[in-house]
């Protein structure tokens, strides 16, 4: 019996947000709303979601010692989230610049400040905590490095869920731990090395063949698509009004990662998480926006 459902190893970022009629081009100001300050990074938004959902959650990050931080670690601990594994100091709190249009697109700029110091060191530190969940998820908005020591150090029966964003190419140590690697089309294109042809099967295809054991691509309004050697499966989406799509992947990954781990198949875990991926696109903001399970049930 493991402590939690889910360890989620990453980052932690304020995400500070303005709304904006139309995103800037290079070299161009708009105007925009007032700014909005909310708790995000990938790592934070997992475990949120996670947590909202009634997994038992723990997180594995470094926060600055400062205000943001505080911010975080507050906001972690609201959801339920068991902050034994949250670092504090090194470097400034991660921040994401975000700005969001009308029809609920962003562009974001990321500083990883104290992400960028979650060294494999601490992973090192952190053995039991990795060893005490069911499922362990990571992001890439940490050094590359502390995943493949995240990976290096998973128990024998713990499952490994990688949603690697921002994308860039991964060792095969780190691709073969993946149960599953969880791309939209953009990461796959990055994880693949550019070349990718044809339907998301197509693309499903040729990541699997790069050695992780099972592949899910999350197709926005589309849903998703899982792959393993058993088969390939589209899995539907939930058909919503989208507000804002800051935290759909985040809440979709938390949520598929969790279902793993209760024993569910690749299918009807990834059919979950999309219905949680869609009640997530109707409110705005990251955190803010991940449903509870009643609201899952409800939707
Ligand atoms: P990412 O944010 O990583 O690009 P997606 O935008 O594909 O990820 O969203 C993740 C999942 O959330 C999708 O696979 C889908 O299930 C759900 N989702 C996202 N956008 C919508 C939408 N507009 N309507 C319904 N479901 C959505």
């Amino acid at each position: 019996m493991y402590d939690y459902d889910l360890l989620v190893v990453g980052s932690a970022n304020a995400d500070l947000v303005i709304g904006v009629e139309r995103r800037p081009a290079a070299g161009e100001t708009v105007l925009g709303s007032d700014l909005v300050v909310h708790p995000g990074g990938k790592g934070a938004n997992q475990a949120v979601a996670a947590a909202r959902l009634g997994a038992r959650t723990a997180l594995l990050a470094r926060v600055g010692d400062d205000a943001h931080g505080r911010l975080l670690l507050d906001s972690q601990r609201r959801a339920g989230v068991d902050t034994v594994g949250v670092l504090v100091g090194g470097a400034p709190t991660g921040v994401a610049l975000i700005t969001v249009d009308p029809s609920g697109d962003n562009s974001i700029v990321v500083s990883p400040g104290a992400n960028g110091r979650l060294a494999p060191r601490d992973v090192r530190a952190a053995d039991s905590l990795l060893r005490s969940a069911a499922v362990v998820s990571a992001q890439l908005e940490i050094p590359l490095e502390s995943v493949v020591e995240v990976v290096r150090n998973l128990a024998p029966g713990t499952r490994f869920v990688l949603n690697p964003s921002p994308p860039r190419p991964l060792p095969e140590e780190v691709l073969a731990a993946c149960d599953p690697l969880i791309v939209n089309e953009h990461e796959a294109r990055v994880i693949a090395g550019g070349e990718l042809d044809g339907s998301p099967e197509d693309w499903a295809a040729a990541l699997l063949a790069l050695g992780p054991r099972s592949v899910v691509v999350t197709l926005g309004a589309e849903g998703a698509l899982v792959a393993s050697a058993e088969g390939t499966a589209r899995v539907p989406s939930v058909r919503v009004d989208a507000v804002d799509t800051t935290g759909a992947g985040d809440a979709f990954t938390a949520a598929l990662a969790w279902r793993l781990g209760l024993g569910e198949s690749l299918v009807r875990a990834a059919a979950y998480a999309a219905r949680v991926g869609a009640s997530a696109v109707t409110r705005s903001g990251a955190q803010a926006s991940f449903p509870t399970a009643e609201e899952v049930a409800a939707l």
